[in-house]
């Protein structure tokens, strides 16, 4: 035996190309001091919960669980067909909208392809890269928004996969449809661009679309959603794509047998068809951005301008008011938003939506940390 193979011999597996480069992905805090009322606003959950028809479902499904789901999510899918008017030939479902992200990486990086994202996108997409093998390109942002310009700049014959967050999180920023339709436009017909409208149902403006009619018109554009945000079914994992059936047929290969559960698809189903529900939820959330926004702005605090249902809040650089010391004062009044280091914010916050009550909660706490 040469002394080369003793030592791999004797030394544990090493990951392959990219995965050590990997910062594990944090999510936001999910404890109070004991004792004191837990308040999490740090994983832009609904404070409304989901459905009750939803709940009536899960409960259904639940008498069969000695029993492989459908591998096809056909409920679901048919589901969300309908209330959307899109043919389900054209839908994929995975486990939460990140399995579909990882999904897309699965099915089309190789080693050293490029991969497109703006500086403040979601963490998930140079997880999907990274574990591919593939380059993260990291693109400026103007102003806190994607910067089409830049994008296409950024592109070479290596990049494979565009991920743009539109509304994006943590910044709560989103680019109109003319310009997302600009980018599609300047792109080579190889590249795929993902366009990741996980906050699409909560955005009240008239140039905004989540993407639908751009896969329809198109042979390179998918567009993800979740029911972990305005459903209220995070803790199910539910997510859902549109794209071209080429895309589909790709996407189809990488998918595990049976990665929706039986409980997600009967509850999906549910939720999306309770159009009261959403609409309660949108109104809500439509009432609590302009009045969180204007009450944090009279305190002397920076808000992002949001159309998803957080908001990225931005501290003073004086000693005694960062965002660290106002994260450690509200955790100790048992309110949890989240810290947006990672995401290259090192002095802001990202808030969740609540209640009314938690609203005034926050707002009342950070009156008393800033004083
Ligand atoms: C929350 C979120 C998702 C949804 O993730 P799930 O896996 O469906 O829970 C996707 N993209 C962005 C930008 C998000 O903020």
């Amino acid at each position: 035996m040469t002394n080369t193979q003793s030592q791999s011999a004797n030394s544990a597996p090493q990951a392959k190309k990219g995965i050590m480069d990997i910062s594990i992905y944090m999510p936001g805090k999910s404890a109070a001091p004991a004792g004191i009322k837990l308040h999490k606003l740090s994983s832009n959950e609904t404070p409304l919960g989901p459905s009750p028809k939803a709940l009536k479902a899960i409960q259904e499904a639940s008498e069969h669980l000695e029993l492989y789901p459908d591998g096809q999510s056909d409920a679901l899918k048919k589901a969300i067909g309908e209330v959307y008017g899109l043919n389900t030939d054209n839908l994929i479902c995975g486990n939460g909208s990140d399995e579909l992200l990882s999904m897309i990486g699965a099915a089309y990086l190789e080693t050293d392809d490029e991969v497109i994202f703006t500086e403040h996108g979601f963490l998930m997409y140079k997880i999907v890269a990274l574990t591919s093998g593939a380059v993260p390109v990291v693109v400026k942002e103007t102003n806190e928004h994607a910067d089409v310009d830049a994008i296409l700049a950024a592109v070479t014959p290596r990049t494979r996969i565009i991920f743009l967050a539109n509304p994006n999180n943590p910044t709560g920023t989103y680019i109109p449809m003319d310009e997302v339709r600009r980018l599609h436009a300047g792109l080579p017909t190889n590249v795929v661009l993902v366009l990741d409208a996980a906050y699409a149902e909560y955005v009240r403006r008239n140039d905004y679309e989540a993407g639908v009619e751009l896969v329809a018109s198109s042979q390179n554009v998918i567009m993800t959603r979740t029911f972990s945000k305005i459903h209220g079914l995070a803790a199910l994992r539910i997510g859902w794509a549109y794209a071209p059936r080429s895309m589909i047929e790709i996407l189809e290969r990488v998918r595990g047998p049976f990665n929706v559960n039986a409980l997600a698809i009967a509850a999906g189903a549910a939720a999306i068809r309770d159009r009261n529900h959403i609409d309660k939820a949108v109104l809500h959330n439509e009432k609590s951005i302009l009045h969180v926004t204007a009450e944090l702005e009279k305190r002397g605090l920076r808000v992002t301008p949001s159309v998803g249902n957080f908001l990225l809040v931005h501290f003073p650089e004086t000693t005694g008011k960062s965002a660290a010391e106002a994260d450690a004062y509200l955790t100790s009044k048992g309110i949890l938003l989240r810290a947006v280091t990672g995401y290259g914010f090192p002095n802001a916050l990202r808030m969740t939506l609540g209640t009314d009550e938690t609203n005034a909660f926050v707002i009342s706490t950070l009156s008393e940390f800033l004083a």
